[in-house]
């Protein structure tokens, strides 16, 4: 037997033992959308948890929506009016966004590669490019002077240090991703001697972090960076984007980071921070945190077979939904997420099963020898910490199974 993620808290049962989310059934929700696979995503957990992060930081840090953990146009739509901006990274997110509702100058898009194309779509709407480079700088500023609109332009910091065990490094070191910080001011110099809106400083470190207290030094770090780039450029950035870095706890042992301490260790930060930073505006950009729990992918049982001496529940969905679940996204080693037996929830665990998808390739497995209640054809397999990077994260068209449904409750 090899355990499972924790099950995320604020999911319950009925009294027959179905999983509720929000109010409903998940069978019901299966009925409700036509047939699983289905993502559901719960809109009181996204509320609760915008809540949660405002209560825990100081009141001068905004709050950005990193897009790309979960771009389905409802939850774009409801997370549009509970944060301060969204985060983009692609001429389709840019177009997804705006159609969401959020104000073109609420909405920044980093990322390397822009094509010119992406980086004048940003400009004439009015959105902040996150500069990657000197060179798409240079882009940016004569597609500006061609549309003749002001660009507005920000920096993108490869800063000379990473946080510390986070599951996805974006910092230290040779990146395609900022520009190296020693050459950060003269660039700064060159967007505002070109007449550009400068925005200020991105600085975003790494991803999946659980150590309150790593995310905090990183956030010390990146603040004293950008007051020394700030105070070298000569000029004040009106936002510090600080990145963001703050994960959830998706496997055996992973412990939610503790959003608290974080805030307090970053209130201490910005009252001690340099005078070069005195008018600034800071702002924090999360993906996962803010939506992986409140996602449940749900998935129903099609066969159940055993294979020297092996069960295994053969379910409706898989890696082209959940390829993070299926330990083929970014991870070395294979754990298993949250899982459980919707119908059974919370039921006592009588059998070790592993739960494959319908996908002929062995990678397709989504819980590996996990103890479950007992499960046969037709149950509903639920894999939780499903709201972020789960179906557009997802190969959809492998094998030609096409999407998942999703939907907002
Ligand atoms: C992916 C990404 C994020 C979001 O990361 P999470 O781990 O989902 O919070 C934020 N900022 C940038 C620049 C990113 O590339």
């Amino acid at each position: 037997m090899k355990p499972h993620g924790p099950i995320p808290p604020g999911f319950t049962a009925d009294d027959d033992g179905m999983l509720m989310i929000g109010s409903d059934r998940a069978e019901a929700l299966v009925d409700a959308a036509g047939d699983t696979p289905l993502f559901v995503y719960d809109s009181a957990l996204l509320t609760a948890r915008v809540a949660e992060w405002r209560a825990a930081m100081p009141d001068n840090v905004q709050l950005h929506f990193a897009m790309k953990a979960n771009p389905y146009a409802p939850l774009l739509a409801y997370m549009a009016r509970l944060v301060d901006g969204f985060d983009v990274a692609s001429g389709g997110e840019l177009k997804a966004a705006l159609a969401s509702g959020m104000a073109a100058d609420h909405i920044s898009f980093a990322g390397p590669g822009k094509r010119d194309r992406e980086l004048e779509a940003a400009i004439a709407a009015g959105a902040t490019l996150n500069l990657e480079s000197a060179g798409e700088a240079e882009r940016a500023l004569s597609i500006g002077a061609r549309l003749g609109v002001t660009p507005k332009l920000a920096v993108r910091v490869n800063p000379d240090f990473d946080l510390k065990g986070s599951g996805m490094k974006m910092g230290g070191g040779a990146k395609p991703f900022g520009v190296d910080a020693d050459e950060v001011p003269a660039l700064v110099r060159r967007l505002i001697d070109a007449g550009a809106d400068w925005q200020g400083f991105h600085i975003f470190a790494g991803s999946q972090a659980l150590d309150a207290a790593a995310i905090a030094e990183t956030q010390a770090q990146t603040v004293a960076l950008a007051a020394r780039l700030a105070d070298e450029a000569g000029a004040v950035p009106p936002l510090v984007n600080l990145g963001g870095g703050m994960g959830v706890p998706y496997f055996p042992g992973d412990k939610a980071v503790d959003a608290a301490a974080v805030g307090a260790a970053l209130a201490e930060t910005l009252d001690a921070r340099d005078r070069a930073l005195e008018d600034s505006r800071f702002a924090m950009e999360l993906g996962r945190w803010l939506v992986a729990e409140a996602g449940v992918y749900l998935t129903r049982v099609v066969d159940r077979k055993v294979s020297h001496g092996e069960t295994f529940l053969v379910t409706d969905g898989g890696l082209h939904h959940q390829l993070a679940a299926s330990g083929n996204f970014g991870t070395v080693i294979r754990r298993n997420y949250p899982i459980a037996v919707a119908n059974r929830f919370g039921g006592e665990a009588v059998e070790t099963v592993s739960v494959v998808g319908c996908l002929c390739t062995p990678l397709d497995r989504l819980g590996d020898q996990v103890a479950l209640p007992r499960a046969d054809v037709g149950d509903l397999i639920a894999v939780f910490q499903a709201g972020a990077y789960g179906a557009s994260a997802s190969p959809a068209t492998f094998l030609g199974q096409g999407p998942a449904r999703e939907m907002l409750v």
